[in-house]
């Protein structure tokens, strides 16, 4: 029989909670802490060690044995390195110890990880500080404590420092915009983030079979299956067994992590599925789909799947992307995206939305740049997931309401006047009966923003450190204006401000359909850029005025940035690389072999067939076709290893990966095109690898 589940007791099970320090730690000790966490503030080191201690003790009795400093190098995913608690008594016993110190602070020997030229060797040392604001938890016999990682001179070597950063600096300039309207209580607002994670399950057994799903996480070669997506039969479709037990264990194993797992079901690609939190603080979202992506990657294993989480693993069907749901809410639990009931409410709401209508217009090119990747590259533009356009979608209610206050008009809805356009007067207006658009790259959702276009591998720390930033610096602009104003101005003063931006910055609204040939000529004569491939993209973030935004708000310096800039291309060029050295190998040792001794088999056929004097029609159309094919893959798998070999010896990282984008990537594509249309030739038992029927249908 099952084992049953208590969810709520097992909820959190696994994790430092505010409900276990309470029940740990010394009253005082519990209050500082706390204090700390929701107004990010920075420990007293005078509690730290009694904080350490309490958390050895619960980890111990969770059977931990060691400890480590959890944290989120560059290379996208997260790293451990793990210390037993173990001191010596010096007679040869010991005992388990864990000091305020090992707590706050580490040095992890992090030389290799990468750093965009910021840690010279000689000086290698990387330092871990603990994120108090995000819950330490014991896995697999370890505490992990969640940390930003930085270097000996203090810039930031990781994804956490700058997303702390960027919430402290979010928070800060709400926090004037919040004042001017009268709130003196709350202290800070906090950045919110729910993101809905796509992922495809395939058969481990499958997927062993695969050379380029295991070095590369996508299918490189791969004929399209008879049945794609077209039927729509598998979205919100029966959840299968298998798959369901999957899911569950999964959601058991996310519950006792203190992860608000709470929807999943199946998504529009076969073998493709969802699953969404309930949003968290912008650094604990974040920490969480770290986790929850690295235990759908461990749990599919122990049910003999392998869980892709490519944006792309398959040509010709969705990928995989995730949706980044941010808003804005006080420390209270005020969310300031949600329109308001009072008249002042609902100024404040149009406040931050037309902040946000600026942030997006003035910097859509950071916002491209923070989901680009290699794997987004195939989704974005792809007309199943936004184009590389960046545009905001407000939906016909708010356009309205956006639209009057700009006219000067008064607005209705149902034939009902909504409100006046002075601020004043505000009255209540209509609310979450915005439509849905999918092919909105960022659209407004009732009480917050969903950015669609990050991509299902990426760590979302990026897009919530641009959005955090840009937010803050229109807030800052709109802070600084209006705390010149004296007090019986400030409405008129607000009106006009608010007319004043949304004009600026209506080009970046689109309700229409992104997904339309119409919308790139369209969004071009509102000169909005189209940055089409991360190489593109990448190359805006030195520019002056990004520089200049992020030294103002000091979430990334120059270097920083530069640094960034630097690993960004350097990994798109090593990521392709990997591609095109498994796309050669596999078309010139498995794919042309196979071709050779199907083509053989073939013309031995013909051969016996001539030789009792029956014309072999079809063997020899075959034979042919085939061998043109041949022909012509094995010249693309030469060409292609010798683009790999220009694009390695090309000098400076920008370079480098634009040769990789312009030429070998385009190689592997014709490559690819040849070797599908083989497949779709040669005999299914000839054929060296998995189809796409098998990959998509057989779990
Ligand atoms: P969808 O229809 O796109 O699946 P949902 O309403 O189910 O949208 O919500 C998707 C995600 O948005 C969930 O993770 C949810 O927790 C998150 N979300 C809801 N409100 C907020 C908010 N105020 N801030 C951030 N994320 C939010
Ligand atoms: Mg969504």
């Amino acid at each position: 029989m099952e084992k049953f589940f208590d969810v709520v007791e097992q909820f959190g099970v696994d994790v430092f909670n505010e409900e276990t320090m309470q029940k740990r730690l010394p009253k005082n000790v519990y209050k500082t802490l706390k204090k700390t966490m929701t107004e990010g503030k920075e420990l007293d080191s005078s509690i730290a060690d009694i904080v350490a201690n309490a958390m050895k003790d619960w980890a111990i009795e969770k059977g931990a044995t060691h400890y480590t400093h959890w944290f989120q190098p560059m290379t996208g995913i997260t790293a451990e390195k793990h210390d037993s608690f173990i001191s010596p008594n010096g007679d040869g016993t010991v005992i388990m110890e864990f000091s305020g110190k090992e707590l706050i602070k580490g040095e992890p020997d992090a030389s290799s990880f990468p750093s965009g030229g910021i840690r010279a060797t000689f000086e290698a040392r990387g330092y871990t500080a603990w994120d108090p604001t995000s819950y330490a938890f014991v896995k697999g016999g370890s505490l992990y404590i969640p940390t930003a990682f930085y270097s000996y001179s203090g810039e930031a070597l990781d994804k956490k420092t700058p997303l702390l950063r960027s919430m402290d600096a979010v928070s800060d300039a709400a926090l004037r915009i919040l004042k001017l309207f009268g709130n003196t209580t709350t202290k800070r607002v906090v950045a919110t983030v729910g993101a809905e994670q796509e992922y495809f399950l395939v058969n481990k057994e499958t997927y062993d079979k695969r050379k380029d799903l295991i070095f590369t996480g996508r299918t490189l070669f791969g004929a399209p299956a008879p049945k794609g997506q077209e039927l729509d039969d598998h979205y919100f479709g029966v959840i299968k067994d298998r798959v369901a037990d999957y899911m569950k264990d999964l959601d058991e194993r996310l519950w006792k992590l203190g992860i608000t797992s709470k929807t999943k079901h199946n998504e529009v690609a076969p073998a493709q599925h969802e699953n969404a939190p309930i949003f968290a603080p912008a650094n604990l979202a974040t920490d969480q789909n770290q986790l929850t992506m690295e235990l759908m990657k461990k749990v599919a294993l122990e049910h003999g799947l392998v869980c892709l989480l490519h944006e792309k693993p398959f040509a010709g069907i969705n990928g995989s992307g995730k949706h980044d749901n941010w808003s804005l809410s006080t420390d209270d639990g005020q969310n300031l995206l949600d329109p308001g009931k009072s008249p002042m409410q609902n100024a404040q709401f149009l406040t931050f939305l037309a902040a946000i209508i600026k942030a997006v217009d003035e910097y859509s090119d950071l916002l491209r740049m923070s989901v680009a990747s290699p794997g987004n590259d195939h989704r974005l533009g792809a007309n199943e997931a936004p184009p590389a356009i960046i545009s905001i979608f407000l939906g016909e209610e708010l356009q309205g309401v956006v639209d009057a206050l700009v006219d000067g008009k008064e607005y209705t809805s149902n034939g009902k006047q909504m409100f006046n356009v002075g601020v004043s007067s505000l009255p209540d207006f209509p609310k979450d009966s915005t439509d849905r658009n999918r092919t909105s790259p960022f659209a407004f959702t009732g009480n917050k923003f969903e950015f669609r276009m990050v991509g299902s591998n990426l760590n979302i720390a990026g897009p919530n450190t641009i959005l955090n930033t840009i937010v803050a610096n229109s807030l800052t602009d709109f802070a600084d204006e209006l705390e010149k104003v004296s007090e019986d101005k400030f409405n008129e003063a607000l009106h006009d401000l608010l007319v004043k931006t949304i004009s600026e910055h209506k080009r970046v609204i689109f309700n229409g359909n992104g997904y339309g040939d119409e919308w790139p000529v369209e969004a071009e004569k509102r000169g909005l850029p189209n940055l089409k491939s991360t190489v593109d993209a990448v190359s805006c973030i030195t520019k002056p005025k990004n520089i200049e935004l992020f030294k103002k708000f000091g979430v990334y310096s120059e270097v920083e940035l530069h640094a960034r800039q630097e690993i960004l291309f350097e990994n798109y060029s090593k990521v392709i690389n990997i591609e095109a050295l498994t796309a050669a190998d596999m078309a010139k040792t498995e794919i042309l072999p196979a071709v050779m001794k199907y083509a053989k088999d073939v013309c031995d056929i013909a051969a016996s067939k001539k030789s009792v004097g029956i014309d072999p029609v079809v063997e020899m159309d075959t034979a042919k076709k085939v061998n043109e094919l041949t022909v012509a893959l094995s010249k693309n798998a030469a060409a292609l290893s010798d683009a790999i070999v220009k694009a390695q010896g090309v000098d400076g990282e920008e370079a480098k990966a634009r040769c990789y984008h312009d030429e070998v990537f385009g190689l592997m594509q014709s490559l690819r095109a040849v070797a599908d249309e083989l497949e779709t030739i040669v005999g299914e038992d000839y054929w060296p690898y998995p189809t796409y029927d098998e990959l998509l249908y057989n779990v």
